[in-house]
């Protein structure tokens, strides 16, 4: 076993507070600086729960009591409404990171891009991609995290949750957390599970990645698809290449104030692709050809992000205080001064603009608290 750590994820809120014990609880706490994008009014109650037992006694406590539940990681998949939040936010603020051998198990609290860089020093492969991804390990199977090609459904095994309608703590299996891409069980029973720990099962390939799955990553190395390199030269080039794009959080990069990618990628039936090439070829002359992916038998996956810059609305789109990222067309961003309403008219101009453009309709990938797009 190798260590555990126990620093505090508390940020600093300025609001008066009580302490149960190691429980924090505020009141009509703000929780804008609990997101990414620093938007959101505040929660009638704000609980910070630093060990299993208190995440489990404060959702025991609101279930009790018929008060709306709002569970908080690293809030940089979250878009909380102006008014904010009327009943009990929880901050998942556990630590505790378990090696043994290959086998990973992490809290919920724990910051899951530290995690990848102690799994990459310890010599294993498995998340070393995952570099850089904001947010609580907790979260990770939420939305089946992932990228520059790979995933978490892919070396998670078990995840241990309070189940808060049995009222038990429970654990499922990789195959019973219905991974797919950014999504899983855990996102489509949202007021069920409250993910307490994460098993991971990693690879000792003596100091070497995973094999890269991913075009741009192998390139950026200048190796092909399907080699493996060291861990440590895969994690950091993840990192730079991601720093390009403006999604590795710098609080002073305005570009960063976002939750990374707003919209998913869409997965078109094969009749629906037809339909659309078929609107691209009108707009944007017979030689444009959208990118596509396998997504499964009779389904394509086909990029937002081209999408979003096609139909019009390029890097730096926007002249109020929410703006598309000057890096990146994929992410929404707060310039500074944004409310969540200013976010969510610029997200539904993206959304009218690529639909009138394609006849796609864009979902957004962000956890809407309060509000809808
Ligand atoms: C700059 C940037 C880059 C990003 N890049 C990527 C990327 O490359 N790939 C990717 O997949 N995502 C990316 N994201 C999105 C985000 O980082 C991930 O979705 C992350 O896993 C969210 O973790 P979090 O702890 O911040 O979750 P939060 O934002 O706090 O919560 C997200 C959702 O999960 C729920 N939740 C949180 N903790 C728990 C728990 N313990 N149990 C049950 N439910 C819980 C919340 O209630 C909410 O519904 C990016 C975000 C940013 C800001």
């Amino acid at each position: 076993m190798v260590g555990a750590s126990s620093s505090s994820r508390c940020r600093g809120l300025s609001v008066p507070s009580r302490s149960l014990g190691r429980v924090q609880e505020l009141h009509d706490a703000p929780l804008a600086p609990l997101t990414t994008f620093r938007l959101g009014g505040p929660a009638t109650r704000l609980v910070t729960a630093t060990t299993d037992a208190e995440v489990i006694a404060a959702v025991r406590e609101a279930d009790d009591a018929g008060t709306p539940l709002l569970l908080i990681g690293g809030g940089s998949n979250l878009v909380i409404g102006d008014k904010g939040f009327d009943g009990t936010a929880l901050h998942i603020a556990t630590a505790g990171f378990s090696l043994d051998g290959t086998t990973l198990e992490l809290a919920a609290g724990e910051i899951w891009t530290d995690a990848v860089a102690r799994t990459v020093e310890a010599g294993l492969a498995g998340v070393e991609c995952l570099a850089g991804i904001p947010g609580s390990a907790g979260a990770t199977p939420i939305q089946n995290v992932g990228a520059y090609g790979q995933e978490v459904s892919a070396t998670i095994t078990e995840v241990t949750a309070y189940d808060r309608r049995s009222r038990a703590t429970v654990t499922l299996a990789n195959a019973d957390c219905a991974f797919s891409y950014r999504h899983s069980r855990f996102k489509a029973e949202p007021e069920r599970y409250v993910v307490l720990r994460v098993r991971f099962e990693l690879e000792d390939a003596a100091g070497l990645s995973a094999p890269l799955r991913y075009a741009e990553t192998a390139r950026a190395l200048g190796v092909e698809a399907g080699d493996r390199v060291p861990l440590t030269t895969a994690r950091e080039t993840v990192l730079k290449l991601r720093a390009g794009k403006g999604m590795v959080l710098d609080p002073e990069d305005h570009d960063t104030w976002s939750a990374g990618s707003f919209f998913t990628n869409p997965i078109l039936t094969d009749g629906e692709f037809a339909a659309f090439r078929s609107r691209v070829a009108e707009r944007l002359g017979e030689s444009a050809e959208p990118p596509a992916f396998p997504a499964g038998e009779g389904h394509v996956k086909t990029s937002a992000a081209w999408l979003i810059d096609k139909a019009g609305f390029t890097k730096g789109y926007g002249t109020g205080p929410a703006r598309i990222s000057t890096k990146h067309t994929l992410a929404l961003t707060n310039r500074g001064d944004a409310t969540t309403e200013d976010l969510l008219a610029l997200a539904r101009e993206v959304v009218a603009g690529v639909h009138e453009a394609f006849g796609v309709t864009l979902v957004n990938e962000p956890v809407t608290v309060g509000v809808r797009l």
